[in-house]
Order: C-alpha cells, then sequence, then structure tokens
C-alpha cells in the first residue's frame, strides 16, 4: 500500500512495541486501515522479558497471536518466588491458586523481547495493518482543532505526511511525541529508583516446579530480578534508589557485579555463571527515571498507550501488561468511534477511566510493597484491599500480580474461556432449533426434544465450572453509566445492551 505523501489511514500509530502492535492488531481485525510506524528495524532489543498471564492468554488471545507465541518455545512461568519482607527464606505464589488463571492457562512466559515483540509486529501485519520499519514519527499534525496525521521521516531522512481519522502515540517512554496530548509527565517521587542489568549464561535455576518463575530479591541498596530466559540465559538486573546514582558511575559493569556481591541469593544463584558479553545482550545497562504517568492520556483524534502514557517500578512485571491493555481498551475506543454511535468524549473517557484505575491499583499496592517490610501475610492482605475482592487474601495477591484483578473479563483467561463457551453453546443451540423448525426429515430426533436447550447450558455451565473450577459471573461496568466490552473484546457498548 502507498503511504506516500497525502496517504491517508483511518489510524496512524507511532511505534511498533507491544502497545503499538496490539492496537493496530485490533483496530486492523475490524476491518479498519492502520498504519504503523516503527523507528527501528525488527527484531530490537527492549527489556521487559517477565509477562503475566492476562497478556499472554488475554490480550494475545483477542488479537490472533497466541499460537504464534506459544511455538516460539518461550520458559513457562508459573508464577514467581520473592525474597522479601522479614522472612529469610524465599516464597513462592502460583498464578493456578486463582480461579481466573486455573486450569490450562494458570502459567505465562519469560520472552526474549526482541522474538516477542516481532511476533506482535508480524500478527499486526497479518491482521490487516500495514508496517513500516525505520520511520521516525517526528510530530503531530493538526487539523481543525483535532489530531490529524503524523509527519515522519523515512529511513532516507525524508520528511512525510500521513493523514489519518485518529494518531496513537505507541513510541514508548524515550520519544517526545506524547507531548503533543497536553498536560504533564508526572514523574513518581516514590519509585525514583534507577536499574542497572546484563545477561548471564549458565546461572543455576530455582528447583522444579519453579524453574521458570521470575525471582526477585530485596537487599541492603534495593532489589534484584533473575530472570530465566532459556536453559542457559538469564536477565539479571538490580533496583536501587536514584540516590545512589554514584554506585553506578563510570563502569556499570564493575556496579553490577558489586551489586551481585551484596545479594547472597542472586550471587548463589550466579556462583558458576559467565556474564554474556557480546551480541544485543552483551551490554551492561542503565535506565532511570522510568515510573511516570502522563495527567491527560488522550483529546480529540490523539490517544496515549504503553509507556508513552505511564510506567511503574517493575518488580510485578506490570509494564507489558498495562501496555498491551491500554491498547487494547483504547482500540475498543477507535473501534467504537469509527464505527458511529456513541460519542467520542464517552468512549475516551472510558478508556482513559478503566486505563488509570488499573494504573493506579498497581502503584499503590507497589507503595505497600515497598514500604511494609513485614511479612508475606501483609502483602496479601493490602492486596485484599485494593482489588475490593471477598476472596481469600493469597487469591487477591495472585490476581493482582497475574494481571486480572480488574473486572475486564478479555484479560480473565478463565472468564474469557467460559464466556466463549457459553456463546457457542448458545449458537450451537440456536442452530439446532433452526433445523428442527425447518422440519427437515432429516433432523435427528435429538435436536427435536424439548429439553435441548435447557441441556446445552447446563452442559456448558458443566464444562467451564470443570475446565476452570469456578462459576463465572457477567461482565459489569466500572461505574454506573459506563461501558461493557462488545463480545469480541474490541469495541465498547452501553452496559444495557445485549
Ligand atoms: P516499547 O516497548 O518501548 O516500544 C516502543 C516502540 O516505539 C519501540 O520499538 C521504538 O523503537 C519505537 N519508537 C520510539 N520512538 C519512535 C518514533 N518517534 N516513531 C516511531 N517509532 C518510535 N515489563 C514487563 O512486562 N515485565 C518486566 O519484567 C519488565 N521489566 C522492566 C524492567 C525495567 C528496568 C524497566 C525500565 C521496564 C521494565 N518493564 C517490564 C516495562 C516494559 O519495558 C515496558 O512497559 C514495555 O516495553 C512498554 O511497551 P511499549 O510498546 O509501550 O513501548
Amino acid at each position: 500500500m502507498d503511504v506516500g505523501d497525502g496517504a491517508e489511514f483511518d489510524v496512524v500509530v507511532a511505534g511498533g512495541g507491544p502497545a503499538g502492535s496490539t492496537l493496530a492488531a485490533a483496530v486492523a481485525l475490524r476491518g479498519h486501515r492502520v498504519l504503523v510506524l516503527e523507528s527501528a528495524r525488527f527484531p530490537r532489543y527492549q527489556i521487559g522479558e517477565s509477562l503475566l498471564p492476562s497478556t499472554v492468554h488475554g490480550v494475545c488471545r483477542l488479537i490472533g497471536a497466541s499460537d504464534a507465541v506459544a511455538r516460539a518455545g518461550f520458559v513457562r512461568k508459573r508464577g514467581g518466588t520473592f525474597r522479601w519482607g522479614s522472612s529469610p527464606d524465599p516464597w513462592t505464589f502460583s498464578f493456578a491458586v486463582s480461579p481466573r488463571m486455573a486450569g490450562p492457562t494458570s502459567f505465562s512466559y519469560q520472552v526474549e523481547r526482541m522474538k516477542f515483540d516481532k511476533i506482535l509486529l508480524d500478527n499486526a501485519q497479518t491482521a490487516g495493518a500495514v508496517v513500516r520499519e525505520q520511520c521516525t514519527a517526528t510530530r503531530v499534525f493538526d487539523a481543525d482543532g483535532r489530531a490529524a496525521g503524523l509527519w515522519y521521516s523515512d529511513a532516507g531522512g525524508a520528511e512525510h505526511l500521513v493523514r489519518a481519522r485518529y494518531v496513537v502515540d505507541a513510541s514508548g517512554n524515550r520519544s517526545r511525541i506524547y507531548k503533543s496530548v497536553g498536560g504533564r509527565r508526572e514523574y513518581s517521587e516514590f519509585f525514583r529508583n534507577l536499574a542497572v542489568f546484563g545477561y548471564f549464561a549458565n546461572g543455576k535455576r530455582l528447583p522444579e516446579p519453579n524453574s521458570g518463575n521470575i525471582f526477585c530479591s530485596t537487599f541492603g541498596k534495593g532489589w534484584f530480578w533473575y530472570i530465566p530466559l532459556s536453559t542457559s540465559m538469564t536477565s539479571v538486573g538490580a533496583v536501587i534508589h536514584r540516590e545512589l546514582a554514584e554506585e553506578i558511575q563510570g563502569d556499570p559493569e564493575k556496579a553490577l557485579y558489586k551489586l551481585i556481591g551484596e545479594c547472597p541469593h542472586i550471587a548463589g544463584l550466579l556462583a558458576d555463571a559467565t556474564r554474556i558479553a557480546e551480541g544485543e545482550y552483551g551490554q551492561v545497562r542503565i535506565r532511570k527515571d522510568y515510573s511516570y504517568h502522563q495527567s491527560q492520556f488522550w483529546r480529540p483524534g490523539l490517544v496515549l498507550v504503553g509507556d508513552a502514557a505511564c510506567f511503574v517500578d517493575p518488580v510485578f512485571s506490570s509494564g507489558v501488561h498495562l501496555a498491551t491493555m491500554g491498547a487494547l481498551l483504547a482500540a475498543r475506543s477507535i473501534n467504537s468511534a469509527l464505527a458511529g454511535g456513541l460519542s467520542e468524549d464517552r468512549l475516551f473517557r472510558e478508556f482513559e477511566l478503566r486505563y488509570r484505575h488499573e494504573y493506579h491499583v498497581f502503584y499503590k499496592y507497589l507503595m505497600s510493597f515497598y514500604a511494609m517490610n513485614v511479612d508475606k501475610e501483609s502483602y496479601f492482605w493490602q492486596a485484599r484491599k485494593i482489588t475490593g475482592g471477598s476472596h481469600s487474601e493469597l487469591e487477591a495477591f495472585v490476581e493482582l500480580v497475574g494481571g486480572v484483578s480488574s473486572d475486564e473479563f478479555a484479560l480473565s483467561p478463565g472468564e474469557a474461556m467460559a464466556r466463549r463457551i457459553s456463546s457457542e453453546s448458545a449458537e450451537l443451540a440456536r442452530a439446532a432449533r433452526q433445523i428442527a423448525d425447518s422440519g427437515s426429515d432429516s433432523v435427528l430426533p435429538l435436536l427435536k426434544a424439548s429439553g435441548f436447550a435447557q441441556a446445552m447450558q447446563e452442559s456448558e455451565k458443566v464444562l467451564a465450572r470443570a475446565q476452570f473450577g469456578g462459576e463465572f459471573t457477567t461482565e459489569q461496568p466500572l461505574s454506573d453509566g459506563t461501558l461493557i466490552s462488545s463480545d469480541d473484546g474490541l469495541a465498547w457498548v452501553a452496559a444495557s445492551e445485549p
């Protein structure tokens, strides 16, 4: 497709990371014309390797990427192991504790982002989006008081304008496109941390069945992550307070080794390991000032998703979850706006309301996780307060760190599956009734039986219960007058609509 000067799309997206490619796929699947401008050539390096079940089984399934992700051979993550709080011993949680993630979907993946992000970007293309790599968005184009396109420069440095009905900034935390939305980027005072990280070969693994878990361990100056990316490669990073910045000044590699030496659990796991010193994984990197949120997420014609909008501390691996969930919420608003019916203002307020809600749930809980240096029961209690659930403390905690604590059905693997089973059996019952009503001689007596439809409904409940171990409820709006997702999860409908 021609994307030269004067090209027009329904949506133009700056950035082809998880946020941009999720949004592009979710809008293209509804038949709209989408262009993704990505400044890098994929595969490209990115940090953020530990994923949540909500991304793998929720968002990836909705956008059609689940099979490709499953085939990639990523390390399976059953949960997390933490040396955190007053107890000197590590403690472990598994996603399977929550009925919302129980059954065949009670795991996530630890991913090499170079591979994972390429799968999602290719998937956006398969869904129908046009992707142009090595094209850098430079500024937002405005017309008639709203965002109406993007200026970008191609690989040769030539400038172009592409017009679109909606512009999405998914360009991560380094680009400056987000400023066009207005408001301020509010940096967190509480999470003014910095991270120093690298990759190691032959690090030890936790005992089975937890060898694929993320391991996080506190030490005097902060905490470490230890993420198994394959049988031999491990991502290892230290998060320390910004006031300790001088610790890593000069030689980041030396600083990383020094910090490892101060954390006995991590030093033990790396006793026989060597740092990978070549290729994309060969560098010791530093990131700082990564916890912030924009005070405004959208204006007419323009919406921010992913790190362009917000990010908070990595201890619960919530970055890709927030990025892909935010992208899905924005895609619903864009799809509904393009279809007409509901007002743009109402649609994008729904996006912002839900996205901020999820961000704040993580933010608040992370604060108590950092501040409460007591035992693990306290974290579970705090999670219970924040998620508002009536179930056990452990379940509430696991749902939060699994990314399914919001009443967002599409992200809750068990509930989404139950909903699909329900709609498939309703469809089957309808088809059976139609055949029976047609009076055809070939109709099986079974289809004509009076209790057929009820039997179908019962078997659907039994199937859902057998697979996911619980009863499932219907989706509720976040508050009175707000919207719920459509059956395919790609648009909004008013709560009263069927
Ligand atoms: P990105 O992944 O940054 O993608 C943005 C894309 O936009 C890039 O491909 C970039 O090349 C492109 N781009 C940039 N500027 C332009 C432009 N002007 N025009 C066109 N394209 C452009 N998250 C987790 O889920 N799990 C973790 O374990 C985890 N650990 C983390 C550890 C640290 C220390 C940090 C800082 C973050 C961590 N994260 C983690 C967060 C995670 O890295 C991000 O939240 C996630 O990558 C956000 O995805 P995104 O698509 O918004 O942005």
